[in-house]
Parts: C-alpha cells; structure tokens; sequence
C-alpha cells in the first residue's frame, strides 16, 4: 500500500531540465535566474516582487523594512505557522496572539481592536489555507490605528480578493516558495509591495545590506567598494531555486486547478456531514494550501490520525496555537475562545496536485469510517 502524503512537491520533467541548465553553467548563486524569477513574478502581480530565502526571510525583512523591532508589538492569529511568530521576534517586537473567525479561521478584527497597545506597529494577517478573509475590514482596522500591515501569504498564492491577486493589492504580501506551498522552488518567499521604500531596503538587507549589490549580481558580477548602512542577512536566493520557481509558476494553472477540484471535492462530501465541521472557504476565489476540518469533542485526535495511518493516510495538524509554546506563552492567561475551542479538533487531510478525485473520496470514507471507531 502506498502512503497517501499529507503534501508534497509536484515537480515535472521541465523544473528538473530547468535546474540541469543552472548546474551546466557552475554559477549557483544568485545571478539572472533569479532576475527573471522576480520579473515574472512583478507581471503576474503587476507590483515589484523582491525573492529571499524563504517565506519566513520575507517576514523578517517586511518588518525590518517598515522600522519594527525592539519595543513594538505585532498583532497576528495565533493559529498560523511559528515561523509567523520567529519572524516577528527576530526584530526584538513582541508578537500579540490573536484570535480567529470561527467561520474560516482567518483573523478576528474585533479581537485585533481589544489588543492593540501603544506600541503596536503592525499587523500580520495569516491567509488561512490560502482565504485572505476581509481584506477591506482589516485594512480599514490598519488605517484607523495607523498600523503597517504585513500579509502573511505564504497559503495564498494564485487567491484571489475581489477579482484581484492577493499580492497584487495590499501593503506588503509575503509569500513562501518551500516544497510544499502552492508554487514551490526548492526553499524561497518573495516580498510583493507597491512602497518602493520597503522593496529597495529589502533587495539589500538580502544581501548583507551591501547597497544596489542585487544590481550586480544579476549580472553574475559582485560589488567591491560598497557602503553598508542597515543590518542585513544573507537571505537572497540562489539561481538553482529560481529555476525551480520559474518552472512551477509557468505551470501553475495546471497545480491551482488541481488544488481547486480537490479541496471542493472534500468539500462536497462533507458538506452535509452532522460530526464534521468544514470551514468556509469560496474556492472559486481561494487556492487551497491545506485541506483542514473540525472533528468533535469526543473523539482523540491522536488516536484518529494513527488510525488514518493504518490505512494508508498521512494527516497533520495546522497548527498548534503559538501563544501556548513555551517561547511566547505569557505569565498572564491569553484567552482565544475560538482558537482554545477549535486548537485540539482540527485535522488535515491530504491535499496536493499529485492526488486525485478517488484519492479524496478514499480519505473521507476511511475519516468517516475511523471516527466512528474512535
Ligand atoms: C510556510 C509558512 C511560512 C514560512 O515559510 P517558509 O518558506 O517555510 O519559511 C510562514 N507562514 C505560514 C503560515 C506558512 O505556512
């Protein structure tokens, strides 16, 4: 029996050609795969795209790009992955968990307003499975507290709000290219802003902060007399991945539209379930990173996910809530009714573009089948 992965890479013939190219010519650094990788991107966002290293290189960077760090606090869903978290307190601010709508656990506004403090800069909503929420309420929140907002996108890539990109509208959007998000190349994120500020400070502070060094290694050349002002890290990425990236973004069409018939599969056969809960996302509009559902009270969570094992089934858990980790649980007690409510139930099944529609039905009849064992 073959294991049915909770996610994985879906790489073609064309990203192994791809990457081939980048070995033959034994320059592996960041050079002209990486240019074309970031002016395809700055088209299909019609915004500058700017890559790093990773989705978490990118959050880091948005928020040291817009001045954040010791002394500040950042509001963000408590539910989202710690890298959301580690970004946040590698610039000295302190993260503030929030809560999340019970509907499609994106953040909860009316939470976000009861947490605000003097010192809170920014806000970082998490695209939840790739559901961007009301981006008009948050922005609305943003504005009116003169908070800088720093989507976490790293769900939503190919998402759509209002008949646009997620990315193509906002402040600044992060995205993640790891092996298993919507597009991947190998590691990677990219930074999408329209604030010309945000991206020139962040296409240095990925090279060490040596100013216009991006410039140069475009070109497979390298600044030698250069001034340094800002902290930087060494958070580019190399052409080897952008090789990857290009590949998979002119194939997305094909790996959103898979997404799309899967996740509404799942959807389709739960829908009228009395023991699951489903969230509610429009995949019309959403690319699915992640197919979660809400199993009940009664039922071990443990034991159901060693269960779907037997059988065959990979399934995980996103996420655990960070503010109960021990790195940013406070003294006092944070409550987060739904996210305290829903954190022990929510479970994951298999969604990748390699799975097919028998696969889904499968999945659901031994989910069904185990929660009644269980
Ligand atoms: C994957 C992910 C990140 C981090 O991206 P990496 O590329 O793995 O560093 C951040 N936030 C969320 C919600 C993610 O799923």
């Amino acid at each position: 029996m073959e294991l049915i992965r909770l996610s994985k890479s879906c790489i073609s013939e064309k990203e192994k050609i791809a990457v081939l190219e980048v070995l033959e010519k034994e320059f592996l650094g960041m050079g002209p795969k990486v240019k074309f990788f970031e002016d395809q991107l700055s088209q299909y966002f019609d915004k500058r795209s700017v890559c790093v290293s990773s989705g978490t290189a990118a959050l880091h960077l948005a928020l040291q790009s817009v001045g954040i760090g010791q002394g500040d606090s950042v509001i963000v869903p408590s539910i989202t992955y710690v890298a959301t978290f580690q970004a946040i307190s590698a610039t000295g601010a302190t993260p503030i968990p929030c809560d999340v709508r019970e509907d499609n656990f994106t953040i909860n506004i009316d939470d976000a307003e009861k947490k605000i403090k003097d010192n809170t800069k920014a806000i970082i909503p998490v695209h939840y499975a790739g559901d961007p929420g009301n981006l008009e309420l948050i922005y609305h929140f943003a504005k009116k507290y003169e908070l800088r907002i720093i989507e976490d996108a790293a769900h939503a890539f190919g998402s759509i709000y209002k008949e646009k990109k997620v990315g193509s509208i906002g402040d600044i959007v992060c995205f993640s290219f790891d092996g298993i998000k919507n597009i991947t190349s190998g590691e990677g994120g990219c930074i999408v802003s329209g604030d010309e500020n945000v991206i020139q400070h962040i296409s240095d502070a990925r090279l060490l902060s040596v100013e216009n060094d991006s410039s140069a290694r475009y070109k497979r050349k390298r600044s030698w007399n250069f001034d340094v002002r800002h902290q930087g890290w060494r958070y580019h990425m190399s052409d080897i991945m952008a090789a990857i990236g290009s590949e998979q973004l002119k194939r997305f069409g094909e790996l959103q539209t898979k997404r799309k018939i899967l996740a509404k599969t799942y959807q389709s056969l739960l829908r009228d379930n009395q023991k699951i809960k489903i969230l509610n996302h429009d995949y019309d509009k959403v690319t699915p990173h992640i197919y979660v559902v809400v199993i009940p009270e009664s039922i071990s969570r443990n034991e159901l996910m060693k269960k779907m094992l037997e059988n065959g089934i990979q399934t995980g858990i996103h996420y655990q809530p960070n503010h109960k980790l021990s790195k940013y649980k406070s003294n006092k007690e944070i409550r987060l009714p739904v996210t305290d409510n829903y954190c022990e139930r929510i479970i994951s099944l298999p969604l990748h573009p390699d799975l097919d529609v028998s696969k889904i039905n499968f999945i659901v009849e031994k989910l069904l089948d185990n929660i009644k064992k269980c």
